[in-house]
């Protein structure tokens, strides 16, 4: 079955998954999707029998139908080795009776090294198959997790470069180093002198600068995006899920069919929305349980039908998840909308005008297998506290929010299905709040906390937090915040000034 890719905001032709990730973003302004869901082909039990790479070609084959089966399992074999520090790539660690799915084992210790490290990779297979021969050169602003997870995943991938923008002191210090510390020629990071949003503001005017299109042309350069609505971090996404249920169904704590549910820390909703593809593809998913910080929007879409984001913006302890905006919920409305593009395209447009839209009763009704929940930061830290007093483990503010909203769930329903909780960060890239949570004193330096993290966690320290420990700054750049000023420093690195 092949499967292609339409835009949900309009009835444009659907076209390959190649093409989809290469562009990122349709040219209406949509998100692409699949036009149609296939089922796996494997059953469960076939695929508990396999590993993480095995797993990820099953699912991966069945969405990407145009790569073929060297190609991809070539992606998959570049993107899930020894740059994970364990061989099962995304353990599942039970405690306190839930299970703990484990993203963060990759270079920047958090889950979006699983779609990262992964889609350097599907780009330049896919320009390759069709017939691009300009260097792929990827552009990102960041507020400190993406673009780590960005450089990691592209440093050293022949065909491609990336050039990231940071708010010079809108980043943590432990973000700046590991940013600023980067390998790989084909890198370059530039902190600029204003917030996020001028950063934003500044790559989405080079991107869209037509002169500069030109001339990069003309020297072999094109440029692509690997923002998280990309369908080449969304695929990849969707693996974990049938892998963490087929472990499930392993270690016999689940037979074939029966369902489990997952809870999902959220924000843009790209996680979550893999989970529900997976369900969609065959695997038995009960509830879909997503967890929002004091940015509740999404709770309250969930439980009220109307998102709206007229609201004050709320800063936590769990900075991945503050969003007011959830992109990739875009997805589910066109689906939950009987995949109808015109109904989807007048809600955003409202979202645009109005900042807020609201649902009709029968796409409510399509949402019956979502439940929102929300933690303040009291309940973070306690989270936090509780399970490492109960079970000696340690979580991340992240995955806290998503225990807490968890153990609402439990004892407001009493659902003892056994249940997934999405874990996508370590405590380790967090570890200030993570200490405060348990009481101990945070005035020392960022590797001075890891290592007291660690003996209590009774965890190693990561390498990707050790190895900042003297390593060598390769990264000055700085830059002004206005448009020309950042793209003079983008045409110096790919050596097209003036
Ligand atoms: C990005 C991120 C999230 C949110 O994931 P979405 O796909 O945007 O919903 C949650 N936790 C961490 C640690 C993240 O980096």
């Amino acid at each position: 079955m092949e499967v292609n890719y339409r835009s949900t905001r309009s009835d444009a032709a659907p076209i390959p998954a190649s093409q989809a990730i290469l562009k990122g973003l349709a040219d209406d302004g949509g998100l692409f999707v699949p036009d149609q869901l296939p089922v796996l082909d494997k059953s469960l039990g076939q695929l508990a029998e396999m590993d993480y790479q095995d797993v990820a070609y099953e699912v991966m084959k069945l969405l990407l139908t145009d790569f073929s089966e060297e190609e991809l399992r070539t992606c998959i074999r570049n993107a899930y080795d020894d740059k994970f520090d364990t061989k099962e790539i995304a353990p599942l660690k039970k405690a306190d009776g839930a299970y703990y799915l484990e993203l963060f084992h990759g270079q920047t210790i958090a889950f979006k090294d699983m779609a990262l490290s992964i889609l350097p990779h599907l780009m330049i297979t896919a320009a390759r198959k069709n017939h691009i021969d300009h260097e792929i050169v990827i552009l990102t602003a960041t507020s400190g997790d993406t673009g780590k997870a960005a450089l990691a995943g592209f440093a050293n991938v022949k065909g491609t470069r990336i050039v990231v923008f940071y708010p010079k002191d809108g980043v943590s210090p432990i973000q700046e180093k590991m940013m600023v510390t980067q390998e790989g020629d084909n890198t370059c990071v530039v902190g600029i002198h204003g917030n996020f949003d001028n950063a934003q503001s500044g790559v989405k005017a080079i991107f869209t600068d037509q002169a500069l299109r030109e001339k990069m042309n003309r020297a072999g350069f094109q440029f692509s995006s690997a923002n998280s609505i990309n369908i080449g971090r969304l695929v990849p996404q969707v693996v974990y899920y049938v892998y963490a249920y087929t472990r499930l169904l392993k270690n016999g704590v689940i037979r074939e069919g029966d369902r489990v549910n997952f809870t999902v820390p959220t924000g843009n909703f790209g996680n979550i929305l893999a989970g529900y593809y997976a369900g969609r593809m065959g695997v038995p998913i009960g509830r879909l349980i997503c967890a929002s910080n004091s940015n509740k929007v999404l709770y309250d879409f969930f439980t009220t039908g109307t998102y709206d984001r007229n609201r004050e913006f709320i800063l936590t302890s769990s900075p991945s998840m503050d969003i007011l905006i959830s992109s990739n919920l875009e997805r589910l409305i066109y689906h939950i909308a009987g995949d109808n593009a015109a109904k989807n395209k007048a809600l955003m447009d409202e979202l645009t005008r109005d900042g807020k839209y609201t649902i009709t009763e029968d796409m409510r009704e399509r949402l019956s297998q979502f439940t929102g929940g929300y933690a303040t930061e009291e309940d973070t830290k306690e989270a936090i506290r509780s399970l490492f007093e109960s079970d000696g483990y340690v979580i991340d503010p992240h995955t806290a929010v998503a225990r807490s909203v968890y153990e609402g769930y439990r004892k407001a329903t009493g659902d003892t299905t056994p249940t997934v909780i999405v874990s996508t960060a370590s405590p380790f890239k967090f570890e200030t709040s993570v200490l405060k949570a348990l009481g101990q004193p945070v005035d020392a330096d960022d590797l001075d906390l890891a290592d007291a993290l660690s003996k209590i966690a009774e965890v190693p320290v990561p390498k990707a937090v050790s190895c900042l420990r003297g390593a060598a700054v390769r990264h000055t750049g700085i830059c002004d915040k206005s448009k020309e000023s950042m793209q003079k420093m983008v045409e110096k690195f790919l050596g097209i000034e003036d």
